[in-house]
């Protein structure tokens, strides 16, 4: 059996692994389209800190693994599918035969749509490559502007300031991490990004970059602008799918998967941020873009792929954010049903905060800020559907008993 895996992210690399475990004579290459060994996007914030170096941003620190393993590396982009024949074109000018196919390829940062996005000082922050960039540039005094303040635009903060920048954030909305917290919580977030020195500036767009000198000038419209020695454009991400037009293969946000993890065309399978399954609490569809949900998409899509069929029962949106130090987390329905209760506890003076939602007898989803200690706990009781009974009015008059709750329920004491 012939498996070709297209990226070599944390999806396609625990999906290799899962089928020669599962399959000792596969034939398993992995494409590794960045010329670089695998590697883990999760990991740069911290190589921009300078906790780790480039060995610990790799998935497997051993370079022996993969030919041990008997896994071919292979540094080359997919070009196109013919799913007919069963061929992957590369860009090496190469063309692989495969009997399974897997597309693990992730997604790739949007591009603003503005004069000067391509001047020499631009960047975005999505590829290891983009961070030795960045680290280039990066040192006392740099004056860093960032468009965006998402996830991503988040969690480099604390790198950045590391480096002793002088950071300009701009939001075009009203609120930072918009997609994950209610604006209590990103309100938090915001006075405490302030409070470590970082100039947040919302409902501001750029209309265009200059070169300026040396340096790049920000032009805010109205006449106002920002001179900056470094632009970083980080405003979200888009499915990198190009590669499978004509291939039959459908695709909504991402690649429309089944419980199998296999698209619409039989023998080609998706996982990670690419693959558009289902959310496991109401089953609609969605991409769950985290490195969790790549792991376990890339093991249950390989066991799919080496012919031991096993169901993918879906994944929790739950994301946590390190914000220059400070701890927030967002769960499942963390902006609430419909006619469900709810029940907050704030102390904004510790940026302390907690947000239940609730869905009848059931927490549904979660907001928290500065509370990293129930991460697990709200996890358990969301992800698990568990019926909380007597506790669920505990947690409406004390949500921080989050624990207690989830020891009675899940020990089903409730
Ligand atoms: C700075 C940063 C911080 C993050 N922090 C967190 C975090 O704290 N927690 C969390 O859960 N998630 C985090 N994420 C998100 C997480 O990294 C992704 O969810 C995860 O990497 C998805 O894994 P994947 O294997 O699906 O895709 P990716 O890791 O994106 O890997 C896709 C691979 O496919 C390759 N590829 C693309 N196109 C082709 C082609 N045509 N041919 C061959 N290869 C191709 C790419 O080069 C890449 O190697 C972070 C992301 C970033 C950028």
């Amino acid at each position: 059996m012939r498996h070709v895996i297209v990226g070599s992210g944390p999806a396609g690399v625990v999906a290799a692994e899962t089928i020669r475990k599962a399959d000792p004579a596969a034939e398993i290459t992995l494409l590794c389209g960045e010329a670089e060994a695998p590697y883990s996007r999760m990991a740069i914030p911290y190589f921009l800190k300078g906790d780790i170096d480039e060995t610990g941003i790799r998935i497997r620190k051993d370079a022996g693994h993969y030919g041990r393993m008997g896994i071919t590396l292979v540094q080359a982009r997919a070009r196109s599918v013919d799913t007919a024949s069963r061929l992957v074109d590369l860009s090496n000018g190469r063309s692989l035969p495969y009997d399974r196919l897997l597309v693990a390829t992730g997604s790739r940062p949007s591009r603003e749509q503005i004069p000067g996005i391509d001047l020499p000082g631009v960047h975005t922050c999505w590829t290891l490559s983009d961070a030795r960039a960045i680290l280039a540039r990066a040192g006392p005094g740099t004056r860093v502007v960032q468009m965006g303040a998402g996830f991503v635009g988040c969690i480099i903060m604390e790198g950045l300031l590391s480096r002793g920048v002088d950071l300009t954030i701009l939001v075009r909305s009203g609120y930072m991490v918009r997609r994950m917290m209610n604006p209590t919580a990103s309100g938090l977030i915001r006075r405490w990004s302030e409070a470590k020195g970082v100039k947040v500036l919302t409902r501001t767009q750029p209309r265009a970059l200059r070169a300026n000198g040396g340096a790049l000038q920000v032009d805010l419209g109205n006449g106002r602008t920002l001179p900056a020695d470094m632009y970083l454009s980080v405003v979200g991400v888009d499915p990198d799918l190009e590669f499978l037009d004509g291939s039959g293969v459908k695709i909504g946000r991402g690649i429309l998967v089944d419980e199998h993890l296999e698209s619409s065309v039989p023998g080609v399978f998706a996982a990670g941020d690419v693959a558009e399954s289902v959310d496991c609490l109401t089953g609609q569809r969605q991409v769950n873009a985290i490195q969790p949900n790549a792991v376990d998409q890339g093991r249950t899509a390989a066991l799919n792929m080496a012919g031991r069929p096993t169901r993918f029962r879906g994944s929790l949106v739950f994301n946590v954010l390190t914000t220059v130090g400070l701890v927030s987390s967002s769960f499942g329905q963390w902006n609430g049903v419909a006619g469900g209760d709810w029940a907050e506890v704030l102390d904004e003076s510790r940026y302390r905060y907690m947000n239940l939602q609730f869905d009848g007898g059931r927490l549904a989803g979660a907001n928290c800020v500065g509370f990293s200690e129930n991460i697990g706990a709200l996890r358990g009781l969301i992800e698990g559907r568990l019926r909380l009974g007597a506790w669920k009015q505990r947690l409406l008059e004390n949500p921080t008993l989050v624990m207690q709750a989830y020891l009675a329920a899940s020990g089903g004491k409730v």
